[in-house]
């Protein structure tokens, strides 16, 4: 018998277990039923996948999405494992055949849609008496359960499975379960004495940026601009809104589609189809999108509009980054928002759901507005501790200093008090700064802090309530309207003189500005390098045609970047690769290798493959906020006099990554606009740019004609950025 080690590395190319895994793995393997609750692309398959192959007998996998099953299967075989499903989209011959291999011996996994369980009196189940069945795993085990959010009646057939098959092992798997939901599945299943195994939540290589939600198109444009080959999901709360912004960015030439519930089914899974097979780069959509989207090089997901609740918001920025690659999240907010949310949470007749969703809400503001570390605020709420500084949200990317705020936070304090905690925030500011509104009554006016706060402005204000809030010198009412409430601090401050300190921004890190760039590119665990991988992308994108398969399933983008990186140049080399497996290599490596080692010799460079250490000891690079990276390097380069294009040779980049670079360092002031271009130029562009609504380079370019080439356009527009 294998070990469970050979078995992951030489079928699936992994040097070890991830998480619980090997946990998992062991309890399997032994014959006990096992509880697996683990994130979003935390592994979970590999749990049951590695058993059976170890195990002798076919493995029955319960799975309710379609869509995903094949998947599944598809990227089983191209690793030489014999797998197959059933369901009943297949035709009454496909399904004899695959149960007749079944019944031969000749699977090592089938799939099996829960619908299969309850079809013609449970014939299926019977049928698996005559079959040697190493294990049962049962995916997205929530399903079975009415707590869970997904139930799914034909899974509560599989509540008999344990008295049918009492010696066979039975694995639950979910990555959305609370406690109760977590103790039904296991009732539900009759799981003996399960191990339970739960894996952190944490999904330490997406970066949280909380934005505020102005000129979003242009941001996103502007984002999809400086990120050019990352594909992802832009959430809208309307049909509508995914229809408009879809339309808006392919007027800027960028490749999207729109998907929500008001498709056909053949529409959808058209446009999904194009997402998971790299045809559509950007999927703009609402919450019906994303059930079993297992794409799983998904660079960044952004919300246009506020989530309803955290549970949301984790689950829909978790679909980025599955192949553990950095990737970003990137909210953009408003208190409009809340207001408008608040108004779905508010169900007629059922007030007991209402304050539930209307604390939800609250929540996911709570998060938005909140001045810590985002990754700390997301794990508490799911019950995991967290010590904050991440480094990797915008709070923790952020620099800060601390001042004193006394006086001001006396001064709205006392605002609270003489108006008798009977109103909300806008009232209290207005009144602080002396607004001549209507809302104001004349005795108001004649209390003697109307008006005390007129020195600073609106914006200033809010800040500093919303960080009273925050830092506990000032409560809030849960209720719609929520009004102002002083509580023991605030008492503390207004009687006792104790003394507010708080923390000011002192330069804002974003995940849509240039200088973010740097962060981006800085952030990846290995560099690779870009040419190369595009070839490599569209190596794969041939094979994944060919198969039929979406292009992860080949291979994920971490493979392809680490031979990018890493340059293998012999078979012995590739195992060396994550993800080349023994299979894989055979079948694959005699595309990928020669592809290789022709860039190797078009631009003089060796295997590096001896710099790659074993997984363990790699550890991911802390993205910095210095300068660094191949920006760094460009900016070396480009300082000793070379030219864009000798740049461009010796690093093997293309001569426009390295003019990105430039147009980077001259919005940030560190390269004078006047040493790449003529500065007369600058004038015309710019007004050009700045009539046009959702300024593009290509845009402006075909306004401006031949006289002016993409580089100076770029360069102008940084430099107008910098004079802001
Ligand atoms: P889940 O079902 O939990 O969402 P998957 O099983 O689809 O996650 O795994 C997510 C990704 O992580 C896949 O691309 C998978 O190949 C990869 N992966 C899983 N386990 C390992 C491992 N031990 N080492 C490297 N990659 C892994
Ligand atoms: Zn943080």
């Amino acid at each position: 018998m294998k070990s469970p080690l050979e078995i992951l590395q030489q079928y699936f190319g992994y040097d070890n277990f991830r998480l619980e895994q090997a946990n998992a793995v062991e309890n399997v393997i032994s014959k006990k039923d096992t509880f697996v609750l683990m994130p979003t692309g935390g592994g979970k398959s590999l749990c049951y996948q590695v058993p059976a192959l170890v195990l002798e007998g076919t493995a029955i996998v319960i799975s309710p999405l379609i869509a995903l099953m094949k998947d599944q299967v598809d990227a089983l075989r191209v690793n030489g494992i014999s797998a197959s499903y059933i369901n009943s989209s297949m035709s009454s011959f496909e399904q004899n055949e695959t149960l007749k291999q079944l019944k031969n011996g000749q699977l090592k996994l089938l799939y099996v849609a829960p619908e299969k369980l309850s079809a013609d009196n449970g014939a299926f189940l019977k049928l698996l008496n005559d079959v040697n069945i190493s294990l049962f795993a049962v995916d997205e085990a929530h399903c079975v359960s009415h707590w869970g959010h997904d139930f799914r009646p034909d899974y509560l057939f599989l509540n008999g499975l344990k008295r049918q098959f009492p010696k066979t092992p039975i694995i639950a798997l979910t990555a959305s379960a609370d406690e109760i939901t977590r103790k039904d599945i296991i009732k539900q299943l009759n799981l003996q004495e399960p191990l339970v195994l739960i894996s952190s939540f944490d999904r330490a290589n997406i970066k949280y940026f909380v934005q505020p939600k102005q000129s979003v198109l242009q941001n996103i444009i502007q984002y999809l601009n400086e990120h050019p080959n990352d594909s992802g999901i832009i959430y809208c709360l309307s049909r509508k809104g995914t229809e408009e912004m879809s339309n808006n960015l392919r007027e800027n030439g960028i490749n999207s589609a729109f998907y929500h519930a008001g498709l056909s089914s053949m529409e959808r899974a058209k446009v999904q189809e194009d997402f998971l097979k790299d045809k559509t780069r950007v999927m703009v959509a609402t919450i019906a999108f994303g059930m079993g989207i297992d794409k799983s090089n998904v660079r960044f997901v952004m919300h246009a509009d506020l989530p309803k609740n955290i549970e949301s918001y984790y689950q829909e920025t978790g679909r980025a980054g599955r192949d553990g690659l950095p990737s970003e999240a990137i909210l953009f907010y408003s208190f409009a928002d809340v207001i408008k949310l608040r108004r779905f949470a508010m169900i007629e007749g059922n007030e007991e759901q209402s304050d539930l969703m209307l604390q939800k809400l609250k929540q996911m503001s709570d998060f938005a507005e909140m001045q810590k570390c985002r990754r700390q605020y997301l794990m508490e709420y799911f019950g995991q501790k967290h010590d904050g500084n991440c480094n990797s949200c915008d709070f923790c990317l952020s620099d800060f200093e601390t001042f004193d705020a006394t006086v001001d936070a006396q001064k709205l304090l006392s605002a609270v008090y003489r108006l008798k905690e009977r109103y909300g925030k806008n009232l209290i500011i207005d009144f602080l700064r002396g607004s001549k509104s209507v809302k104001i009554s004349d005795s108001m006016r004649s209390l003697p802090t109307y008006g005390v706060g007129n020195n600073q402005d609106k914006n200033y204000w809010q800040n500093l309530l919303r960080q009273l809030i925050i830092n506990g010198f000032l409560s809030e009412s849960d209720s719609e309207f929520s009004v102002l409430k002083l509580n023991e601090e605030s008492n503390q401050v207004l009687f006792k003189g104790k003394k507010v300190s708080l923390r000011k921004v002192k330069e804002q890190a974003k995940a849509v500005t240039v200088a973010e760039i740097e962060t981006h590119y800085s952030a990846p665990i290995i560099e690779g390098n870009e040419e190369l991988f595009a070839e490599l992308r569209t190596l794969r994108r041939e094979i994944a045609e060919r198969e039929n398969v979406p292009p992860y399933v080949i291979f994920s983008d971490a493979t392809l970047m680490e031979l990018s990186a890493y340059l293998p140049n012999s078979k012995e080399e590739l195992n060396e690769i994550s993800g080349f497996g023994a299979f894989k290599i055979e079948k694959y490596g005699e595309i990928f290798l020669p592809a290789i080692i022709e860039f190797c010799k078009n631009h003089n460079l060796r295997s590096k493959i001896s710099e790659k250490k074993p997984k363990k000891q790699r550890e991911p690079k802390k993205a910095t906020k210095t300068t660094s990276g191949t920006f760094a390097t460009t900016f070396e380069m480009y300082k000793q006099n070379f030219s864009v294009e000798e740049i461009a040779k010796m690093r093997s980049l293309s001569v426009n990554t390295i003019q990105n670079h430039l147009a980077n360092f001259v919005a940030t002031g560190k390269i004078e606009a006047s040493e790449l271009m003529d500065m007369s130029k600058i004038e015309p562009i710019i007004e050009i740019a700045e009539a046009q609504k959702i300024p593009s380079l290509k845009a402006i370019k075909d306004e401006l004609g031949d006289g002016f080439s993409y580089f100076e356009i770029h360069i102008a527009i940084a430099y107008h950025k910098s004079q802001q």
